[in-house]
């Protein structure tokens, strides 16, 4: 890996944060890994997509690539190998129990920005045997310790949004140009978004967050009813995938 596991574990549980998305400025508080922030509060994490504007741009994959580039994400040249953090789906595969007749055609007929929903009640993190996914109480990110990983694929199976990727084949000679300063992963390891923990401990967006010039994605605090994450979930009607399950996504979609 590019850096040591002590290392980047350390980045995942301290933050530091201030956040510019959309039009607004954020700062937050820090926090410990154990769900304590330095002004006694936790916080909730969350991304707001807005699906009006990212129609607009027809075929921008801004966001998928600077994810990908960042995070050493592999590109394989088959389906059955991918690798994916972020990327894009139809409206039908992605919100099959919202869709109705009478939806807007130009929405339903675009693809739409899919990413791990940093589940606040995770299945995936249920049914993994090692602890190598978890859900950090501090702030709602399920992150992944990849050393842990036993590549049994539970979480994969138990993940109903398809968010995580196996790695079937050696990731390394698939990556295009890779970033020294993100760990790289091995064959038999699952990954998957993590909503950019190393770059909100240095108080910076989201990578898919900062390339979209067009502010159809906005990142932040839940819990903070000023933050433009609940500004624009007050302002706008806004549907999350799969409400039925119960898995409460953090990932929100203005329609
Ligand atoms: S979207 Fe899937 S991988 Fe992400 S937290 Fe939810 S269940 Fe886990
Ligand atoms: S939040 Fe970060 S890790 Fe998640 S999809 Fe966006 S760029 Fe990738």
């Amino acid at each position: 890996m590019g850096i040591d596991r002590r290392g980047f574990l350390k980045v995942s549980g301290l933050t530091v944060l201030g956040i510019a998305s959309g039009k607004a400025s954020e700062t937050f508080a820090s926090s410990d890994s154990h769900g304590h922030t330095s002004d006694g509060t936790t916080k909730r994490y969350a991304m707001v997509i807005d699906l009006q504007l990212c129609k607009e741009q027809e075929g921008c994959t801004d966001c998928v690539n600077a994810c990908h580039h960042v995070h050493n994400v592999p590109e394989f040249d088959n389906r059955k190998d991918e690798v994916k953090w972020i990327w894009k789906d139809s409206f039908h595969h992605a919100f099959h129990e919202q869709e109705h007749h009478y939806l807007d055609k130009d929405i339903v007929n675009h693809p739409v920005l899919l990413l791990c929903n940093h589940c606040d009640n995770p299945p995936c993190v249920q049914v993994c045997p090692t602890k190598a996914t978890f859900k950090r109480e501090s702030d709602g990110i399920v992150m992944m310790d990849w050393h842990r990983c036993i590549g049994c694929r539970y979480c994969v199976v138990a993940c109903p949004y398809g968010s995580r990727s196996f790695n079937w084949r050696d990731p390394r000679p698939h990556i295009e140009e890779v970033v020294d300063d993100f760990p790289t992963r091995t064959r038999g390891v699952v990954e998957k978004c993590t909503f950019c923990e190393e770059r909100i401990f240095e108080g910076r967006p989201p990578a898919c967050v900062e390339a979209c010039k067009h502010g159809a994605m906005a990142f932040g605090d839940l819990e903070d009813p000023e933050s433009r994450v609940r500004e624009l979930l007050r302002d706008r009607f806004s549907i999350r995938r799969k409400p039925a399950l119960g898995t409460e996504p953090e990932v929100y979609y203005l329609v």
